[in-house]
């Protein structure tokens, strides 16, 4: 079986709570592909929060091998993506005086999108990313990309060990079961006053949206700053610095150092964790369950009037978050009868568990829906720009977080 469950917290050991079943889910990230069977293999998705150090987490432990074996998040075809990544290399180059010779190493580096952008400033890059096409791919563009599995064995047999300045992790230090290992992996590859930039969705910034569908089995710690900066200490390293920034509907990016760094900020972790209070830990969880069911209901009822209504409804973008719920409110294809999708490699293939296509973005032009559910909520400006011939038609917008609603494009 490809399925363990957690008993203690991956950040302190702490004692595990359930809050939240989302169900049987299958992996969100693994589309269905038209020759495959219709049902697919399903797993528990269990939101747990630790009663000592306050990190959410999943109960459940999906093998990595199965999970990213076909894994299809692809950032470079969001032009939000690109230009969010451009931003971070441009202000690490900066604060950390980066320049020729200074070597930064990407964990998790897809198909080496923020690498790029280091390396158009001169710095050298390593990448490391586990998906065999998205390596070969990066391999392919000229960023070097090891097909690896990120942990401390296979980081002391780099040739980068010790030697690099930075090591970032974006969206990917989330998806990591041994989060403790995989930090000390990172300060592996560190000179003595390299930093570890991770960047994490906000589980506060969750709790405020009630965004329950970032709960997937890929991704399973959801992070506050106080329950990164207790991890850090568990590992006799300091939580240097933290923001918060806007992607994946609110995400912190963290740098994390040796004990005694120049670069710490202990007044902006501090105001952070005061930002935060009230939407983490116990209570977080509590909210976040309440508003999980009351999203699941209004959606459901707003999607029934509106086809009651006589309305035909699409949908925009197949992220993870789109399977998660998708099947949490239990829609087929009558509800929802297509997602588009720009990513090619998953047009043609279906949402798995609901059995809704995944089709080309020219759709909405050929075959014009009454309305599209935003499924990748977070680009909505990006997909209401690039779908200004859909509102202008009269084209209408469901949202589903933090209340479903309807909404008239931006003119
Ligand atoms: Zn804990």
């Amino acid at each position: 079986m490809s399925l363990t469950i957690r008993t203690v917290c991956r950040g302190c050991g702490g004692e595990l709570r359930e809050f939240l079943s989302l169900g049987e889910q299958p992996l969100g990230n693994r589309l269905r592909k038209a020759h495959e069977p219709a049902e697919v293999p399903r797993f528990p998705l269990t939101l747990c929060h630790c009663t000592v150090c306050d990190l959410a987490q999943l109960r459940e432990v999906v093998d990595p091998a199965v999970l990213f074996a076909d894994y299809a998040y692809v950032p470079s075809t969001s032009s939000t993506m690109r230009a969010h990544f451009d931003t971070l290399a441009a202000s690490a180059c900066e604060r950390l005086s980066l320049g020729r010779g200074d070597l930064v190493v990407d964990v998790g580096s897809n198909d080496g999108l923020l690498l790029s952008s280091f390396q158009r400033r001169g710095v050298d890059v390593l990448g490391i990313e586990p998906a065999e096409g998205l390596a070969a791919r990066a391999n392919a563009a000229g960023i070097p990309t090891v097909n690896a599995f990120f942990g401390e064995a296979m980081a002391r047999t780099l040739p980068a060990a010790g030697r690099a300045s930075l090591v970032t992790a974006t969206n990917v230090f989330a998806h990591v079961d041994d989060v403790r290992g995989f930090t000390r992996a990172a300060f592996t590859l560190l000179k003595r006053d390299g930093v570890f930039v991770v960047e994490v969705q906000s589980f506060a910034d969750t709790v405020s949206s009630l965004a329950f569908d970032m709960t997937y089995h890929e991704h399973m710690t959801y992070w506050s700053t106080a329950s990164l900066r207790h991890m850090c200490r568990i590992e006799g390293l300091d939580l240097l610095d933290v923001e918060r920034v806007e992607t994946h509907g609110g995400s912190l990016r963290a740098v994390i150092g040796r004990a005694g760094h120049p670069l710490a900020h202990p007044e902006r972790v501090e105001a952070r964790i005061a930002a935060e209070r009230g939407r983490v830990g116990a209570e977080g969880a509590t909210r976040l369950a309440a508003g999980a069911t009351t999203v699941r209901r209004q959606l459901q009822e707003l999607i029934g009037s509106v086809r009651r209504g006589g309305g035909r409804i699409a949908a925009y973008g197949a992220p993870a978050k789109a399977t998660v719920l998708l099947n949490y409110c239990g829609f087929t294809d009558r509800d929802v009868e297509w997602v588009a999708d720009k990513n090619a490699d998953k047009q043609g293939h279906f949402i798995p568990g609901v059995n809704i296509p995944v089709v080309a973005p020219s759709r909405i032009a050929s075959t014009p829906p009454t309305h599209l559910l935003l499924l990748a909520w977070n680009l909505a400006p990006e997909i209401m720009q690039e779908q200004a011939a859909f509102g202008d038609a009269g084209g209408r917008y469901l949202v589903p977080f933090p209340e479903p609603r309807e909404i008239s494009p931006p003119r």
